[in-house]
């Protein structure tokens, strides 16, 4: 609803003063009428003849009302007819007199609004005045008995009387329409003319009769006439209202061409109640089963909710949401009115056209709804890793891109990633399931302990990456991180297991150039020297770099490197740790690069792994380390040697045959090979690997298996691999004198291996009280820098010679006196410690 404005009260004072204006002159031509018929002493009519003319005003004012079915305003009325035939009959006073009353009487009878009724009835007492007057002035002379009126007089009275009309009427309709006199005239200037030449056909025909005496019969026709006019101008209106109506629905089919549903549904029914004039109209979604109805009436929508819809009885007309086809149904459309209604067949077919191009409306809606979730849908997954929900890969890239072009402010930025140790040996051990959980569960987290801005994603696998924002100084990066990684510290549950997720992070803060790539390789470094030092952080630091950076790069110079032999091995002494003698001796790699100097197996051995040249690698340094082991024997120290062995080289199925070829080719004995596996294989891995060791265990050489106390499952790993020894990791060697937990791991590694028949050899020693509570815990066998850093085979020949306190094979003094010492049962710590018979 519009409210009022000053604009509508201006309005309204202009009307009231055109109608009183056009009162004021209707008086007046009542009055001079009145004065004219006084001085030329007119006689009092037959006052039948005044009340037939009284009667047929009233029939021909009310005619107009029968005719208006359409919304046109300007409807015409017959009561021209009588007001010319009552000017040939009787005096103009007269003719108003009658004629007012006639209208006065339907316009009170229709308890019509009394401004517009005055307006009216004036505006008819001009028309007659005018007409009247014309008429007398062209001698035409009034008489019930002998009328005198030449047609030429009718004809321009009526012309003067439609000339008055429209020049009394149009100001003021404009003036309440607030359109130009111009348009209204056009508008209506066809039909009007029309419709003039009609009424003004029936006054001749009607005069013509009366004046010339024709017969009644003649007059007979003159219903008939007006019958046809009648219907003529009836088609006419409808005709007028049928365009409009299909104007109204294109234009409202127009409007429901949008592809938001809301709007659709809204504009619809909205639309549906002016259309087809219903107090109110439903949408109802509820069988298409969407549980929504809409509800509107001409003013708005009402209703917008879950359903059951309002409207169904009698009152209320239903169509069925369904497509020409009926391909598509979308629901129901209800038309609720204020009485009881009949649609026409025009209109029925109006309501199927709107209730069509309704679910046509909707149904594209809909669809379009539908495509955009799923591209929302993909644009999510595209950015989301399924599994945990976390950004995937693609979307931390972007982000950091982001970034890197300077679109967000997040301050300083670091990116920590993070890899979980030993993860694979989860999935093999307890299943895919309890993996994905263990996943679930880090990813869950990590996102908890994450600050605002910070973007958690999973890389794939068991790598994750955190993009740490916000920082105010770039020290706050590895606080952060260490706060994200002893998040990971507490066991976590799955199948009812209690299972540590041990994890490795690399800190690096975004560098000036170089974008997101240089940010991940060198995170990647960082996170590479954290699970090398058994760390859980590690900060990238450029001065480490300088060989790592070329890590990648060092690929393409595998095949070099082995052709030109710059692989070369360096040997560490194990010792007795209760004696200071060598027992034997572990080959460990290294490239002599030609640009980068003397770099050690952290620097390449994963690239070495991942290339196609592994397999040439580990020959070559199995080569040297027999070489070794040869002159070491000539010289008088038999000593068996240890080689270690990646994992992929033992899921080579020529792996044995290699190993075998090489011994026999050097003349050493397959049991002083000691053959160091990692315990980072996989239970699946192991079965491949236990079969391939078989062959080589037959032949009789020795097994010991790495980084003992670091894996998940170390017992099913010796289930499988019939080893001989156990070295125990660094890590808890430099923990032994402040963990107590370090030294239990300690203990019960000699345990079992005590139980087992194998020997224990502890990795890392670095002093004297290392090698004081090794011993004490039982474990007789060591390497370290205590004794001998790794060095050439030749150098540790020499100090082999040389020895420790005149003793030769010896590199430091006795724990003990020798007399004192007292031994446990006799175990030797070296290849051939298990005793065979
Ligand atoms: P690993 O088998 O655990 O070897 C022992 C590592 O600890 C060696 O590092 C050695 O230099 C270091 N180490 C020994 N005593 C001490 C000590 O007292 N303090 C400290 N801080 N470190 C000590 P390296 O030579 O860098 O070798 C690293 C790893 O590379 C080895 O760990 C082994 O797993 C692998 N590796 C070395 N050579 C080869 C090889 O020829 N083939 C394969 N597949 N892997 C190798
Ligand atoms: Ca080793």
């Amino acid at each position: 609803m519009h409210t009022r404005s000053s604009n509508d009260d201006a309005t309204d004072r202009q009307l009231k003063l055109l109608i009183g204006l056009v009162v004021v002159l209707a008086v007046g031509v009542t009055t001079l009428g009145v004065l004219h018929a006084v001085a030329t002493r007119a006689a009092i009519p037959n006052p039948l003849v005044l009340i037939l003319i009284y009667a047929i005003s009233v029939i021909s004012f009310r005619i107009k009302i029968v005719i208006r079915v359409g919304s046109n305003q300007s409807g015409y009325t017959w009561v021209d007819v009588p007001v010319m035939v009552g000017l040939v009959l009787v005096p103009v006073p007269w003719v108003i007199l009658c004629v007012g009353a006639g209208m006065a009487t339907v316009r009170i009878l229709n308890r019509a609004d009394p401004l517009r009724a005055a307006f009216v009835v004036a505006k008819e007492v001009l028309v007659i005045g005018a007409a009247g007057a014309t008429m007398l002035l062209l001698g035409a002379q009034p008489s019930v008995d002998h009328p005198q009126a030449s047609i030429t007089a009718i004809v321009v009275a009526y012309l003067v009387s439609w000339l008055v009309d429209d020049l009394v009427f149009y100001p003021v309709i404009a003036v309440a329409s607030r359109q130009t006199i111009r348009k209204l005239y056009r508008n209506d200037l066809g039909e009007q003319v029309i419709f003039r030449a009609a009424t003004l056909a029936t006054v001749v025909y009607i005069i013509e009769v009366l004046v010339l005496g024709a017969s009644l019969v003649m007059l007979a026709f003159v219903p008939i006439l007006v019958g046809c006019l009648y219907l003529w101008r009836l088609r006419r209106l409808r005709t007028q209202q049928e365009r409009d109506s299909w104007r109204q629905l294109a234009d409202t089919t127009d409007e429901l061409s949008s592809v938001d549903l809301n709007q659709v549904l809204h504009i619809g029914a909205a639309q549906g109640a002016k259309l087809f004039s219903a107090a109110e109209v439903e949408i109802d979604l509820t069988a298409s089963g969407v549980d929504r109805v809409v509800r509107a009436g001409t003013d708005g929508v009402l209703y917008d909710g879950p359903g059951p819809r309002k409207f169904d009885s009698d009152l209320s007309i239903t169509t069925e949401l369904e497509t020409r086809d009926r391909s598509y149904q979308a629901g129901a459309l209800v038309l609720d009115f204020d009485g009881k209604v009949k649609l026409t067949e025009f209109e029925q077919y109006k309501l199927k056209t709107f209730a069509s191009a309704l679910c046509t409306a909707i149904r594209n809606a809909a669809a379009y709804a539908e495509l955009q979730r799923i591209s929302e849908q993909n644009a999510y997954d595209a950015a989301h890793d399924p599994l945990t929900g976390l950004a995937n890969r693609r979307e931390l890239y972007e982000r950091a891109e982001e970034y890197f072009a300077g679109r967000t402010e997040d301050g300083v930025v670091a990116l920590l990633l993070i890899d979980l140790n030993h993860f694979k040996e989860v999935n093999d051990t307890l299943g895919h399931a309890a993996g994905d959980a263990v996943l679930r569960e880090v990813a869950h987290r990590l996102d908890d302990a994450a600050a605002p801005g910070d973007l958690v994603a999973r890389l794939g696998g068991d790598e994750f990456a955190v993009l740490l924002v916000n920082l105010i100084t770039p020290a706050l990066a590895t606080h952060r991180a260490e706060q994200m990684l002893s998040s990971l510290e507490t066991t976590l549950e799955v199948e009812g297991m209690q299972i540590t997720v041990e994890a490795a992070g690399g800190i690096a803060l975004a560098p000036g150039s170089g974008g997101i790539n240089e940010l991940m390789r060198r995170a990647d470094i960082a996170m590479y020297q954290a699970k090398r030092a058994g760390q859980p952080t590690a900060t990238y630091a450029h001065a480490q770099d300088t060989a790592d950076v070329e890590r990648l790069m060092l690929g393409g110079e595998l095949q070099r490197a082995v052709a030109e032999r710059e692989f070369v091995v360096d040997f560490q002494p194990i010792v007795d740790l209760g004696s200071g003698e060598v027992i034997s001796a572990e080959a460990l790699a290294r490239w002599q690069h030609p640009e980068y100097g003397y770099l050690t197996p952290m620097q390449f051995l994963e690239t070495v792994e991942r290339s196609g040249q592994l397999p040439a690698f580990a020959d070559a340094v199995l080569d040297q380390a027999l070489a070794a082991s040869g002159v070491w024997r000539e010289a008088g120290f038999d000593l068996p040697i240890a080689v270690n062995v990646s994992p992929r080289s033992l899921l080579d199925s020529r792996f044995p045959a290699t190993v075998l070829t090489r011994l026999a080719s050097h003349a050493v004995p397959p049991d002083r090979l000691v053959l160091e596996l990692s315990e980072t294989l996989t239970i699946s891995q192991l079965d491949t690997v236990g079969r391939a060791l078989d062959e080589l265990r037959e032949a009789g050489v020795r097994l010991a298996l790495d980084d003992f106390g670091t894996g998940v499952s170390p017992l099913s790993v010796l289930s499988h691999i019939p080893v001989n020894q156990l070295k125990i990791d660094r890590g808890f060697i430099t923990a032994t004198e402040t963990s107590s937990e370090a030294a239990a791991v300690i203990r019960s590694t000699v345990d079992l291996a005590r139980s087992l028949h194998l020997a224990v050899i502890a990795v890392g020693v670095e002093s004297e009280p290392q090698r004081h509570a090794l011993w004490e815990l039982g474990c007789v066998a060591g390497q370290g820098h205590l004794f001998a850093r790794p060095m050439s085979s030749i150098r540790l020949l020499g100090a082999l010679q040389r020895g420790s306190g005149g003793r030769p094979g010896a590199l430091a003094a006795a724990l003990h006196d020798e007399g004192s010492v007292v031994r446990m049962p006799r175990r030797r710590a070296s290849g051939s410690g298990r005793t065979t018979g």
